[in-house]
């Protein structure tokens, strides 16, 4: 068995190590790019979602390497996400590419499905060793996640232009090469020295923006075309509570283990958005009530187009950002997108937000200059 993974933002540095813990022969899909897109888009259906098309490209250019077994996520909720395992085994058989898929997600059958799943991955029912690689992941996971939360706040304040960009690469090409948990957090530990090491403008006080919106696209850097790096790069500090640490504590650990979650984002969309509509859309009302709240300058939802529960989230923004007027700008991605376009919406919605702070600080209301 070769097994392979998609990828989203820096989940593969958590799944590689687990795979590398486990002893489990895998390959890593290149990062995504253009061409995993292309493929998605030719054998998913024109419907279906961003990142469904490009898992399909992931899935099959590990196949092209070696690549006989997929490991995923998601094999429930309310909206497409709850059919990902059985359309991306469909898709696999239409297109000839025979693998097999390995959904690590609690099924209907329970915990004791998702233990034979684990066995049929691992080779192992060892508990003890299980319990210790699923800390591992979280553990790792909450690293790479603090880690890239460092490249956020250094980005806009660094002095040399490019620096954290420059670490950050490094960072993302050894860690491919890196091996098993001792391996990878050395590197993480190398790679924040490095980061708190760049010299940086104390003075700087950078605008403040959240992301909010689907988890897919606002993790992954080739679907959101770098909107972390761009922002930073314009000197703005960038936040997103959703992460791939989130995902794996609370979604899939807690979920499966019954365990309370931490809910703050559905007691503070409570007044916009009362219930879970699948997705990440009561997350997205409620981080942006959240970083309204904190007293962010401004709030960016990103999303594929199609998506459902997004376009609900979307719906209810305008709302919040009356409520607390804040400017709420939203990102729809798909595989036309065009880069020029993006990137100047997003150069406008910057230079909306350093203008309300120069009326801001020059005593101007707010409210008269509306968002
Ligand atoms: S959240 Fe949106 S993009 Fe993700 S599976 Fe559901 S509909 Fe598709």
């Amino acid at each position: 068995m070769k097994v392979t993974f998609p990828h989203m933002g820096n989940t593969y540095i958590p799944a590689k190590m687990m795979l590398d813990e486990f002893g489990v022969d895998y390959v890593i899909p290149p990062y995504n790019n253009k061409e995993s897109l292309e493929i998605g888009t030719k054998y998913a259906p024109e419907s279906a979602c961003l990142p469904l098309k490009i898992n399909v490209g992931n899935f099959i250019h590990a196949y092209e390497k070696g690549a006989d077994t997929v490991i995923i996520t998601g094999g429930r909720g309310p909206c497409r996400f709850g059919y990902y395992a059985e359309l991306h085994r469909e898709i696999l058989k239409d297109a000839g590419y025979d693998m097999d898929i390995i959904s690590l997600e609690l099924p209907d059958q329970g915990i004791r499905e998702l233990l034979k799943r684990i066995k049929k991955l691992s080779g192992t029912l060892n508990v003890f060793k299980i319990v210790k690689i699923m800390a591992m992941i979280t553990k790792i996971a909450k690293m790479v996640d603090e880690l890239e939360a460092l490249t956020f706040w250094v980005r806009p304040r660094e002095i040399e232009k490019g620096a954290v960009d420059k670490i950050y690469k490094v960072f993302q090409r050894k860690v491919i090469q890196a091996k098993g948990y001792s391996e990878i957090k050395k590197l993480i530990l190398e790679t924040r020295r490095s980061l708190l090491a760049v010299e940086q403008n104390e003075d700087y006080k950078p605008l403040r923006v959240g992301i909010v919106g689907e988890i897919y696209t606002t993790i992954d850097p080739f679907a959101n075309m770098n909107i972390a790096s761009t922002l930073g790069n314009m000197g703005v500090e960038v936040n997103r509570y959703v992460t791939v640490s989130g995902w794996i504590i609370e979604h899939m650990i807690k979920n499966a283990l019954h365990l309370p979650r931490d809910l703050s984002y559905a007691q503070a969309a409570k007044p916009y958005l009362g219930a879970m509509i699948g997705g990440h859309a009561q997350e997205t009302v409620g981080n942006t009530v959240q970083y309204a709240q904190d007293g962010f300058d401004g709030i960016i939802q990103i999303y594929p187009l199609t998506c459902m529960p997004e376009i609900v989230a979307e719906n209810i923004l305008p709302k919040i950002g009356n409520d607390y007027n804040i400017p709420i700008l939203t990102l729809i991605i798909d595989e036309m997108t065009g880069e020029a376009g993006y990137l100047t919406r997003v150069e406008a919605f910057v230079d909306l937000l350093n203008r309300r702070r120069e009326r801001v600080e020059g005593g101007e209301d707010l409210l008269l200059f509306g968002n």
